[in-house]
């Protein structure tokens, strides 16, 4: 899927990624998930290649995600290295157990700490939160020092809409 990163160039999310997200959709009674996004720029196009999946050592709960930040830190660093530096990373992703995601209050102040804390190369953090519904309608938004902004997508759809 497409998206318009804020009016300056775009933003792509590979199939490869669509699929991590589908496979932990909160439909049943799946628990929250989530963890980074990877990718690279191309010609000035971020293309986020990889979206890291839950491990034994994430808090998952109903209504609450935590990812382990030293875990977490070591696997893009690692990709970072083994790609001669080229992925580097590109946000954070999270499921929902709603149908049509919004940021909570809690996304809201954790998106900024995280974009505080971090280190994010490109000068913005990307968001992705993942609903029960089709991926298409996945809540995406850029973590920036002004705060946190929903962007839209453009663009074809690879995505299935039902
Ligand atoms: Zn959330």
């Amino acid at each position: 899927m497409l998206y318009n990163n804020l009016g300056k160039r775009t933003i792509l999310l590979t199939p490869e990624v669509l699929a991590t997200f589908s496979k932990y959709q909160q439909t049943g009674a799946k628990t929250e998930a989530g963890g980074y996004l990877i990718g690279q720029e191309f010609g000035g196009q971020l293309v986020v290649e990889v979206a890291t999946e839950p491990g034994a050592d994430d808090i998952r709960k109903s209504f609450f995600f935590k990812r382990n930040k030293n875990r977490g830190q070591k696997f893009v660093d690692e990709i970072w290295k083994a790609s001669g530096r080229k992925m580097i990373i590109a946000g954070e992703w999270h499921s929902h157990p709603e149908k049509f995601p919004t940021p909570s209050k809690t996304d809201i102040r954790e998106s900024m700490k995280s974009f505080a804390k971090g280190h994010f190369p490109l000068g913005f953090m990307l968001i992705v939160i993942v609903g029960k519904k089709a991926i298409v309608h996945s809540w995406v938004g850029i973590q920036n020092k002004s705060g946190l902004f929903k962007i839209n997508r453009i663009g074809y759809q690879f995505w299935r809409d039902d």
